[in-house]
């Protein structure tokens, strides 16, 4: 490829709301065969809702949001954000969390008023406290996250003491941004960290039927090397700081420009108006850019 038809290119991705690195990067794009897409923020909005507070066991529903509330307010993760918002809708005040802890990926702990708190991933709780749910709140676990939800485990004391389900929507572009995909033949992956049933729900609303869930941030590295030491050329699209890493290491990272700086930066494109159909636009103008020249 010459040099200007590449500047040509990268100056027409610009128009298309794509920001490219630098010329090189049309070529790598061409190559791609698979793209992983992160599900929250990238595939879906991120901008959760609590929808639902379940207490287990002797528990108020208003004590299970008020710890919630109180441990999630020192998370920036977009599921704290929801829980938080919804505590404050509802109760005036929400106690102070001492030592606070976040664990990447599994959720927080601390300790409010002398009892130590956590609040996270289902399967984090019950590894640290033991999973006692009775079969009615099973149910409801079963269904939210078969429902495309997530589910978050509250306990104190040592024992789990309620549930709280919050849901995410899909961006209203994402459905077809991947039928377009695997229509120029490239095979859709969805990465995250979140339960493997919500993961697949939201796999099947938008046309993606190869899931990799539960993933921890410092794992989605390393799904992203075994799948290029399988021969698969790699395009990674993400948001987050935990995607960094992912994005750094696939073959084309794509950043949407409505996520953290972290992710910009470790990315060669970014797609500014976060619409994953640029996405296939860059694949579609590094073809023609590329066809033109040879
Ligand atoms: P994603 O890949 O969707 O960005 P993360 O790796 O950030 O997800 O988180 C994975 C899972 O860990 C979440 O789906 C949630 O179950 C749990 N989790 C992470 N942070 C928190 C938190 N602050 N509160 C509750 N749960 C959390
Ligand atoms: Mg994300």
């Amino acid at each position: 490829a010459t040099p200007t038809a590449l500047m040509v290119g990268t100056g027409r991705g610009a128009q298309l709301g794509i920001l490219i690195k630098g010329p090189e990067v049309l070529e790598s794009t061409r190559q791609v065969d698979t793209v992983v897409l992160d599900k929250t923020g990238t595939v879906t909005s991120g901008q959760m809702q609590l929808v639902e507070v379940r207490p287990a066991g002797t528990s108020t529903r208003d004590e299970v949001l008020r710890i919630a509330g109180a441990l999630e307010d020192a998370s920036e993760h977009p599921i704290a954000r929801a829980i938080t918002a919804g505590a404050r809708s509802e109760l005036s005040i929400l106690p102070t969390v001492e030592q606070f802890a976040n664990t990447q990926g599994l959720g927080v702990s601390g300790v409010v008023d002398g009892h130590a708190v956590a609040a996270g991933r289902v399967s984090w709780m019950a590894k640290q406290w033991g999973l006692h749910l009775d079969p009615e709140l099973g149910t409801i676990l079963e269904a939210a996250e078969s429902a495309g939800r997530t589910v978050v485990a509250v306990g104190w004391d040592g024992a789990l003491r309620g549930l709280l389900i919050v849901s995410d929507t899909l961006k209203p572009t994402s459905r077809q941004a991947v039928a377009e995909l695997k229509a120029l033949g490239l095979r859709p992956v969805l990465l995250t960290g979140d339960n493997y049933r919500a993961a697949r729900a939201i796999g099947a609303e938008v046309g993606i039927d190869e899931v990799v869930a539960e993933v921890l941030p410092e794992d989605k590295v390393r799904v992203v090397r075994e799948m290029q030491e399988s021969g698969r050329v790699v395009a990674m699209v993400g948001d987050g700081v935990n995607d960094a890493a992912a994005l750094a290491q696939s073959d084309l990272g794509i950043a949407m420009g409505t996520g953290t700086d972290v992710a910009i930066e470790a990315s060669d494109l970014t797609l500014v108006r976060g619409d994953l159909r640029a996405a296939v636009d860059a694949v579609r103008l590094s073809r023609r850019t590329l066809s033109t020249i040879k």
